[in-house]
């Protein structure tokens, strides 16, 4: 007979009771359990419901998300169409996972992207729980498709980059931070060159040892860094020249985020491969993954020595290609590319107007679409201890805490903070977010001063 959890285990906690928890035992759960220092670090607030670009905290109050859980909520919190779909998936009683059996959904959500993908041309997949997962999956497919060439012994990345934090994406990342105590890593395998600098590039690939370039369309960790025009379609001759593979991190910056549906397609370029994660799941479930041209991909996987290379147990999976497919279709449907480029281009001009009111605190403004950094000086001597080296640190907590605008710091150049809001937001929550940043720096110039 069927047991109640509770008499086998009192203090199990269930669903149900963890969903009705406090702030307080939250908290102390996360402490005690998690990561309590992070937790700390970020100042993690506790919301009780999120909705579009809302959240709610336990009184009830409202505050607005201008981060999307670092630019995963591209269709806004709880999509109910997203949900909707995948709750078609779970309700069809079908089994489609593992390598065992057909993956019906996955398969049609490949077909999709592979449209989608720059030019048309990525039609090959393999998916992935997470961004720096198909980072290395990324490493694996230039690996095996280099395999017959013993002069390529290199990978080639960029200084400052943010790949992700498993040991094989803090190599290719460009930030020692990430590699330090992660001992025995290839890093005598891996170049890096300054971003944007096509000159270091064409100086660096001309050795003709790399097997690929790894880089960021707009280096988003790094302090949204904008390459200048021209860079994607410099690497793509570069890469050709030097018989490189090039591949796209778009985990950032695309999808849409930018106002095209891939960064990359600002200049029409086509990369050998693209990575994708963080919107492609409309935030709701681990998710990222390739697109490789069908002969690099088949370099890699075509033979039967090297096609179970690399595999994992959830990809492919049903839930997570049903919450891609539906944030894509949810995408499109409501036309969120030109949203995303219109309301960028408004955000963009307010906070340059602020650049303009305090030149001594704001260093610059940057962005595409709505990926949108603010680099800001270092606060007066002597006050570094007290409110950290910029201003950046003590704004980014004023907004959170005073105004209840959800921004976070970059996290390989904290001297920038950043707005990835979802592209749903609104010009009136845009206006009071510009209204907010205002109040926050007269604030800043009040507590701390300015040079
Ligand atoms: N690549 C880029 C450009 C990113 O911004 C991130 C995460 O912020 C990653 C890779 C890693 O993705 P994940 O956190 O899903 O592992």
């Amino acid at each position: 007979m069927k047991k109640d959890i509770k008499s086998i285990m009192p203090e199990f906690i269930t669903v149900d009771e963890a969903l009705k928890f406090d702030e307080e035992t939250t908290r102390n759960l996360q402490y005690t359990h998690l990561n309590k220092t992070r937790t700390i670090l970020c100042n993690c607030k506790y919301f009780v419901k999120a909705d579009d670009f809302t959240f709610y905290d336990e009184k009830g109050d409202k505050h607005l998300d201008f981060i999307g859980a670092v630019g995963v909520c591209t269709v806004g919190n709880n999509n109910p169409f997203v949900w909707n779909e995948i709750k078609k998936v779970v309700e069809s009683g079908q089994f489609t996972m593992g390598v065992i059996s057909l993956h019906n959904v996955p398969a049609a959500f490949a077909a999709n992207m592979a449209k989608l993908s720059p030019g048309g041309k990525l039609t090959k997949m393999a998916t992935a729980t997470a961004g720096a997962e198909a980072i290395e999956n990324a490493l694996k497919l230039v690996k095996l498709a280099t395999r017959d060439k013993p002069e390529k012994t290199h990978i080639l990345s960029c200084e400052g980059a943010f790949h992700g934090k498993t040991t094989g994406a803090v190599t290719v990342g460009g930030k020692e931070k990430w590699r330090t105590y992660v001992t025995g890593l290839p890093t005598s395998t891996h170049d890096y060159v300054p971003f944007g600098d096509e000159k270091a590039l064409e100086d660096a690939l001309k050795k003709g040892i790399y097997k690929a370039f790894f880089f960021e369309p707009i280096q988003g960790e790094n302090g949204i860094k904008v390459p200048p025009e021209g860079y994607y379609k410099k690497i793509r001759e570069l890469c050709d020249k030097y018989d490189t593979l090039m591949v796209a991190d778009e985990i950032q910056c695309g999808f849409a985020r930018t106002g095209k549906m891939w960064c990359l397609d600002h200049e029409d370029v086509i990369p050998d491969v693209l990575v994708f994660a963080k919107g492609f799941s409309g935030g709701l479930i681990p998710f990222g993954g390739i697109l490789a041209k069908e002969d690099v991909y088949n370099a890699a996987y075509l033979s039967e020595e090297t096609a179970m290379h690399h595999t994992a147990t959830y990809q492919e999976n049903h839930l997570c290609a049903a919450a891609g497919n539906a944030a894509i279709q949810f995408v499109l449907e409501n036309d969120l590319i030109t949203a995303a480029a219109e309301k960028g281009k408004y955000m963009l001009e307010g906070l340059k107007k602020l650049q303009e009111k305090y030149p001594k605190i704001i260093k610059d403004v940057r962005g595409r679409g709505l990926m949108i950094g603010v680099e800001f000086f270092d606060v007066p001597p002597g006050k570094e201890a007290e409110f950290g080296p910029q201003y950046s640190l003590f704004l980014d907590q004023v907004l959170v805490d005073d105004f209840r605008i959800q921004v976070m710091f970059t996290i390989n150049n904290p001297a920038v903070y950043r707005y990835l809001p979802p592209l749903t937001i609104t010009k009136e929550a845009i206006d009071y977010c510009l209204e907010s940043t205002d109040k926050a720096i007269q604030k800043a110039i009040d507590v701390i001063g300015v040079v």
